[in-house]
C-alpha cells in the first residue's frame, strides 16, 4: 500500500467512526500499517470531520520518527501492536460509550454473544489502569490483548485490532454491542457466557476460515 492510500484510508475510517457513533469530537485514534516499518495514524487533537488525507501522519513504528503533523497521543500503543502482532494491519482506539462503562467497572466481558467470541476471542479483558500516553498503558494494554482482537482499558476506553480496516470496524461494532449486552444482561439476573472452550474454538475457526485479507504488507 502507498502512503497516500493509507492516509486516505485512515481519513475515511475517521469519518466512518464518527458516523457510526463510536467516537465524538477528537477522541480516539486510528492507524493503518503501510509496510514493515511505517504506519499512517491520525494526528493529535484534530477533528475527524475536517481532516484531509494529507493531515494524516506517517510514522515509523520502530523508532517513533514521523513526517507531517504530530501523531496521536496513543501512537506508542499503535506502534507496539504493529511490532508484536504481524497479522494486524489496522488499529482503532475508541472511547465508545458501552465499552467505557464496562472499562470503568474494570470487568472482563465474558463471551455473552457468538459474534463477540468469534471476532474478539473467548473473553474481552480489561487492561489494568495506567495514565494515558504512558509506557505503562502500552504494557498493560498489550498484555490484555494477548490472543484477542480487542481489549478494554480501565477507566478510559477500548482498543480494537483488525487484519484490515473492515475487520477493525466489525471488531469495534461487535465490542460495543457485546458490552451493551453484558451491561443489560447483568441487570436481568446476570450475564451467562458461552463455555470458554467453545468460545475459543469459535474464535479460531473464525480466524482461519471466515476471513479475507484485503490489506497486504508490501
Ligand atoms: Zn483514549
Amino acid at each position: 500500500m502507498t502512503r497516500e492510500e493509507a492516509q486516505l484510508m485512515v481519513r475515511d475510517a475517521g469519518l466512518r467512526l464518527v458516523k457510526a457513533g463510536l467516537t465524538a469530537g477528537t477522541w480516539g485514534n486510528i492507524s493503518v500499517r503501510i509496510d514493515d516499518k511505517l504506519m499512517a495514524i491520525t494526528p493529535s487533537g484534530g477533528e475527524y470531520v475536517s481532516m484531509r488525507p494529507e493531515d494524516i501522519t506517517i510514522m515509523n513504528y520502530h523508532d517513533g520518527s514521523y513526517e507531517g503533523k504530530k501523531p496521536s497521543s496513543e501512537k506508542s500503543l499503535h506502534a507496539a501492536v504493529y511490532v508484536s502482532r504481524r497479522d494486524i494491519h489496522a488499529v482503532v482506539h475508541t472511547h465508545s460509550t458501552n465499552a467505557s462503562v464496562v472499562a470503568s467497572a474494570r470487568r472482563e466481558v465474558p463471551p455473552v454473544l457468538d459474534d463477540l467470541a468469534q471476532i474478539i476471542g473467548p473473553t474481552v479483558r480489561c487492561a489494568d489502569y495506567a495514565l494515558p500516553s504512558t509506557k505503562k498503558i502500552v504494557k498493560t494494554t498489550m498484555k490484555a490483548l494477548k490472543g484477542r482482537m480487542a481489549a478494554l482499558m480501565a477507566n478510559h476506553g477500548a482498543i480494537c485490532l483488525g487484519r484490515d480496516v473492515e475487520e477493525v470496524f466489525t471488531c469495534c461494532e461487535v465490542l460495543e454491542k457485546g458490552c451493551k449486552t453484558f451491561i443489560e444482561a447483568e441487570f436481568w439476573g446476570g450475564a451467562k457466557g458461552i463455555n470458554k472452550f467453545e468460545a475459543a474454538l469459535m474464535h479460531q475457526i473464525y480466524l482461519k476460515k471466515y476471513s479475507k485479507i484485503r490489506i497486504n504488507s508490501k
